[in-house]
């Protein structure tokens, strides 16, 4: 059975690079209409995104979101409803990661990483509903969210316990407003994705800060790709792929029985 978002509109929120890109490509090569979300368009990377979608017959578009500022949303959701007329599928990609021994750690920079991880999925959600209910009422298979945890909100890592804190906290964000909507019979399936580590520049960028503390004995960034590839039963990263064909199935009818739960795909790493 093949992946069908043929009739689906889709958001995906920090889809400029790393998994949110990937995510939206596959979306789009199943069919679904992309609006392609992120921080601001002077990178040109998401355009760049969008270029390679509508370059092989996709549909996809562009618009600036920061999911921590409650009126990007308003204004996202505008534009959606205007273009598209409702929304079948919301992907919370966007997130941002901390590396740093708690006693150090800065109020704004706990603020930061809250306002991203956590406040930037429930605005999401909040803001998504609006557009979802009437099509998941109309829809038989209802509407899917998705929302991106990390296997480090399952599992304790030292030198990560502020990203963690706000991975576990999606994790029963989830669970809890998945029992919610289908008390209310809203038809809308909400599930975590639990990524280990994967190859995208936020590894990169984790990578260095963990080598500048020299965590498992690794000095050099190079060093700390090795140690950290070492962790996992796999003994490799995963592929920003990877983690898009995940969502995708999350994203299709072929997931309508899976609700509250959290998807891992960390190559076993959280399995011992
Ligand atoms: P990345 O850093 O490579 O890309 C993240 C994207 O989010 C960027 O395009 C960035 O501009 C965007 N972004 C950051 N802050 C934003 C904001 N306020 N509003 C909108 N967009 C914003 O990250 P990635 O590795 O692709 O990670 C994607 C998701 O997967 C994140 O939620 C991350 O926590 C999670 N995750 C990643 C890994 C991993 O190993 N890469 C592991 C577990 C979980």
């Amino acid at each position: 059975m093949e992946i069908d978002l043929s009739k689906k509109v889709a958001l995906v929120t920090g889809a400029a690079q790393g998994i949110g890109a990937a995510v939206a490509k596959t979306l789009a090569a199943a069919g679904a209409r992309v609006i392609v979300t992120d921080l601001d368009a002077q990178t040109g990377m998401a355009a760049a995104v969008v270029a390679e979608i509508t370059g092989s017959g996709g549909n996809a578009e562009f618009i600036v979101l920061d999911v921590s500022n409650e009126q990007h949303w308003q204004a996202v959701m505008q534009q959606v409803t205007q273009r598209h007329g409702g929304l079948d599928v919301l992907v919370n990609n966007a997130g941002v990661v901390l590396v740093k021994p708690v006693e150090d750690v800065t109020l704004e920079e706990i603020r930061r990483i809250c306002r991203v991880n956590i406040e930037g999925v429930v605005l999401g959600v909040k803001h998504a509903l609006p557009l979802m209910k009437p099509r998941a009422a109309a829809n038989p298979a209802g509407c899917s969210i998705i929302n991106f945890s990390s296997a480090m909100g399952i599992k304790g890592y030292p030198f990560g316990s502020l990203y963690s804190m706000t991975k576990g906290a999606i994790r029963l964000f989830t669970k809890s407003i998945a029992l919610e909507f289908a008390a209310l019979k809203y038809n809308i399936r909400v599930n975590s994705i639990h990524p280990g580590l994967v190859d995208t520049p936020m590894v990169e960028h984790e990578s260095d800060k963990l080598a500048q503390l020299g965590a498992m004995g690794a000095t050099t960034p190079a060093e700390m790709r090795l140690a950290l590839q070492s962790l996992n039963p796999t003994g490799r990263m995963g592929t920003p792929q990877e983690l898009a064909n995940a969502v995708a199935f999350l994203a299709s009818d072929l997931s309508s029985f899976m609700n509250g739960s959290e998807m891992i795909v960390d190559g076993g790493e959280t399995a011992g």
